[in-house]
């Protein structure tokens, strides 16, 4: 009973549907206004940013663990309105749930769900953007300090909640592993529709090799959704997975909180990236791996 009730809890907050009883959109219009009601998004380490320059660090690569395991079933999709969303339905205690450590993380974050961002055209989607480059889809693994109990506790907390952020590029065929996703979409159209899902499936199916997620950048930011909570380590992977033009047109038919539009551009402008230092991760230098760390490939 209480974890069910903690759950409806977390589902509410993570959607921001009922959050303080406001409602809340993605025009220009709606975004300007999220401070009004909601104080942090006004605030001075809010998410997303543009990531242009970074300050290159050598660290401890990130340990995803339990990442191969199937996620503990039965998982559910949400429509919460605002984007769709993988959870699991009922989190269970043991450590079989994903966690991350490491890196420069000094706590354990557990798995908590993943959604995704995008755009009506493919030149837009992605909520952070690489010297101005937007890609046209971002997917969030939102990871809570295993400290705190529940979402709504971490997010009063700098160290509350760690968020993976994986981009997409545009490609011509199908991305096999999305569609483990993307095939139910059609069943979460309406908005605030749930399915649960008769299969179950690892983390690792959904992001790159590990050889691609050995660069990432860090900064400390906010949710990028109401409340804005400066509660997240940001932790950027700027090595693009594929999605084809079939399935981002899955997404875009989804329809959003007011039942009527279409749910699209559901990404948050820029903020500012005012003092925060953005580190970039340089791997411990190995002699087979001297190479990858000269590669110029991705901006810094
Ligand atoms: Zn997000």
């Amino acid at each position: 009973m209480g974890s069910t009730y903690m759950q409806f809890a977390i589902i509410i907050l993570l959607t921001g549907q009922l959050t303080n009883g406001h409602h809340w959109g993605y025009s220009k219009e709606e975004q300007a206004k999220w401070k009004e009601q909601f104080k942090s998004c006004g605030g001075l380490r809010q998410s997303p940013i543009n990531i242009h320059k970074a300050i290159g660090k050598r660290m401890r690569a990130l340990k995803l663990r339990n990442y191969r395991d199937p996620l503990p079933g039965p998982l559910m999709l949400h429509n919460n309105g605002h984007t769709v969303a993988l959870e699991i339905a009922h989190p269970p205690r043991n450590q079989s749930v994903p966690y991350v450590v490491g890196g420069l993380l000094t706590k354990t974050y557990k798995f908590e769900s993943l959604h995704f961002h995008w755009g009506e055209r493919s030149d837009l989607g992605s909520e952070h953007t690489f010297s101005g480059k937007r890609y046209p889809m971002e997917m969030h693994m939102v990871h809570r300090n295993k400290n705190y109990p529940t979402m709504e506790e971490a997010m009063k907390h700098a160290d509350g909640l760690t968020v993976l952020a994986f981009f997409y590029k545009l490609h011509e065929d199908n991305n096999k592993q999305l569609d483990q996703l993307v095939k139910h979409l059609p069943s979460v159209y309406v908005p605030h529709a749930n399915i649960t899902l008769t299969e179950t499936f690892a983390l690792t199916s959904l992001i790159p090799s590990r050889e691609n997620m050995r660069r990432y950048y860090i900064y400390k930011g906010s949710l990028t959704t109401p409340p804005c909570s400066e509660a997240v380590t940001w932790i950027v992977f700027p090595s693009a997975m594929p999605v084809s033009e079939v399935q981002l047109n899955k997404f875009r038919s989804m329809f959003g909180h007011d039942s009527h539009t279409k749910l699209t551009n559901n990404f948050r402008h820029v903020q500012k990236t005012g003092r925060r230092k953005v580190f970039v991760r340089i791997p411990r230098r190995r002699s087979s791996e001297k190479k990858q760390i000269m590669e110029p490939s991705e901006p810094v």
